[in-house]
């Protein structure tokens, strides 16, 4: 019989941000540290089906599961700090519930019932929650928002029914709040921790454990305040102070007792030791780098870095496994549509165009990978990057001087198309140019095969390979030959030869472009080799100028 799970429902309070989401994560780390199995799940309360069509200015990127789920940047997190591959059964959100259950009240399925709030929405967040948990030992299960938040309160009934029905002693309550510190007073604040655990009690919910952020230590007469406002054990108040690096949370939430905290909450009262020593490892590299580089990042949503987390966070690995800081210059593309790339992009020892959508500032990105290839500096095209990469070549090697993408408009030589037709294993996708925009993409994972000799094979170590996708057009296979004659080189493809998945310039210091996302495999404890491989051509970059 498969064990039963505990679970730890973690919420947030007084304001968004708090870094709930990577409070998770390293919890989940923490209780593998000392030997469990865990899952992590984010239950999003807004009525999008999924993040897949929300502009990344909204809600940062939207980060893809093997399986092809358009999730939540959370999930990312959870995966960079667990190393558990996320499904499409981690991430649900309030649309997709809706629409399940629209769905079934259409066929026929309630039997006439009037269905409402509570019980069919709150029925279907718990078996959400309790579904296919697999042996883990905890599944730990993040309530998107705040508190008091009108849209997130079927999801608060939900998990406050939960912590009846589940056997005793297993479910936590983790609730992550702010302590603001008001300098003209001198003084932390508890009150706001107070009313949000107050907004919780009052829908039935107790919170086990507060995860208090704060900038400052937490005087000892503040922590017994809390406990005693809070209705929780002074133990149970832990401090959560800002963080060198994202890398140390674990480290420091272990050595405040989170961890600790909650096993004894489930009466685990001598738990196994904490392993610690790979986070330590990171920590070590990150806290004493051998020198620094400088990459630049050519983008449009450069302005909200949580649209580029999983980018910024592969650049960060490709250093730990280099030795070295990874300084990002985010670079707006429209700039270059007024202004040489010379004058920003001069400083930087390696060049990446990221994924995106739309026409605008494609222009601008053209001119980023131009200025990469002739000038020598590593470029690193993702998705959209490769894809402009390949227009480059068309028009400045080949002299397709109209070489453009469908996705821009049918004026041009389109080099890159729209993909109508896909396989995986042996299913068959197809879709038109009027098909829905949400979902209807190549996504989740894929394989190729890289070519013998290839810059590609020799940094992944193997001839197959496989990644995330999430696109609508492709380069145009059709395009191959005329573009190997100009030195672009195909070396990697789908198993059937007709999707090209990576391009790069032999005779270039480090020039490649990948049709897919390899930021989103990428670990602190595990970079991913292009990661790597781009960052130490950086390194050997930032040794000629
Ligand atoms: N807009 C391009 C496409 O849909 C690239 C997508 C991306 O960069 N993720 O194919």
């Amino acid at each position: 019989m498969a064990k039963q799970p505990r679970y730890i429902f973690i919420t947030g309070g007084v304001v968004s941000s708090l870094g709930k989401g990577l409070a998770s994560a390293a919890l989940g780390a923490l209780l593998q540290a000392r030997g469990y199995n865990v899952r992590l799940r984010k239950l999003d309360p807004y009525l999008n089906v999924d993040p897949g069509t929300m502009s990344p200015y909204q809600h940062g990127e939207v980060y893809v599961t093997d399986d092809g789920a358009e999730t939540d940047l959370d999930l990312g997190h959870y995966e960079r700090f667990t190393g558990v591959s996320a499904t499409q059964g981690d991430n649900i959100t309030t649309g997709r519930i809706y629409s399940d259950i629209i769905a079934k009240e259409r066929r026929g399925d309630y039997l006439g019932a009037t269905v409402q709030v509570i019980p069919h929405v709150t029925n279907e967040i718990k078996d959400f929650v309790l579904s296919d948990a697999g042996d883990v030992d905890f599944v730990l299960c993040e309530v998107g928002g705040t508190v008091g938040d009108i849209e997130g309160l079927p999801f608060f009934e939900a998990l406050r029914q939960l912590g009846q029905e589940l056997p005793r002693g297993q479910c936590c309550f983790l609730h992550v709040t702010l302590l603001p510190y008001i300098a003209v007073a001198g003084e932390m604040k508890t009150k706001p921790t107070q009313h949000s655990v107050k907004e919780l009690r009052s829908i039935g919910i107790q919170p086990d454990i507060l995860l208090c952020r704060s900038e400052r230590e937490i005087p000892k007469t503040e922590r017994q305040k809390i406990a005693r406002f809070c209705n929780v054990r002074e133990s149970a108040v832990i401090q959560g102070l800002d963080a060198r690096s994202i890398y140390a949370v674990p480290l420091a939430y272990h050595e405040e007792g989170l961890d600790r905290e909650v096993l004894n909450h489930f009466g685990i009262l001598t738990p196994p030791d904490a392993d610690l020593s790979k986070w330590q490892e990171i920590d070590n590299t990150q806290s004493n780098p051998d020198g620094e580089v400088r990459i630049a990042v050519v983008g449009k949503y450069t302005v909200l870095p949580d649209a580029y987390k999983s980018i910024t966070e592969a650049l960060v690995h490709g250093g730990i496994a280099n030795e070295v800081k990874v300084k990002i210059l985010w670079i707006e593309a429209e700039d270059f549509e007024t202004m040489e790339p010379e004058a920003v992009l001069r400083g930087a020892h390696g060049i990446l165009v990221p994924g995106g959508f739309g026409e605008r500032g494609t222009e601008g990105k053209i001119k980023a990978v131009q200025y990469a290839r002739e000038k020598k500096i590593p470029y690193f095209g993702i998705c959209l990057g490769m894809q402009m990469a390949v227009i480059e070549a068309a028009r400045n090697l080949a002299n397709m001087n109209s070489a453009s993408s469908s996705e821009f408009g049918d004026e041009g030589e389109n080099v890159v198309g729209l993909m109508t037709e896909w396989t995986r294993g042996n299913e068959r996708f197809e879709r038109t140019a009027n098909t829905d925009l949400g979902g209807t993409m190549r996504l989740g994972a894929y394989p190729a095969v890289l070519a013998e000799g290839s810059l590609v094979a020799e940094a992944y170590g193997t001839n197959e390979i496989s990644e995330r996708h999430r696109h609508r057009y492709e380069v145009n296979i059709e395009y191959r030959q005329s573009l190997e004659d100009v030195g672009l080189r195909f070396s990697g493809v789908s198993p059937d030869g007709i999707l090209p998945e990576i391009v790069e310039i032999p005779g270039h210091p480090w020039f490649v472009g990948v049709q897919f996302h390899p930021e989103l495999k990428s670990r602190p404890f595990d970079p991913h080799p292009l990661f790597s491989g781009f960052i130490g051509a950086a390194v050997e970059q930032s040794r000629l100028v």
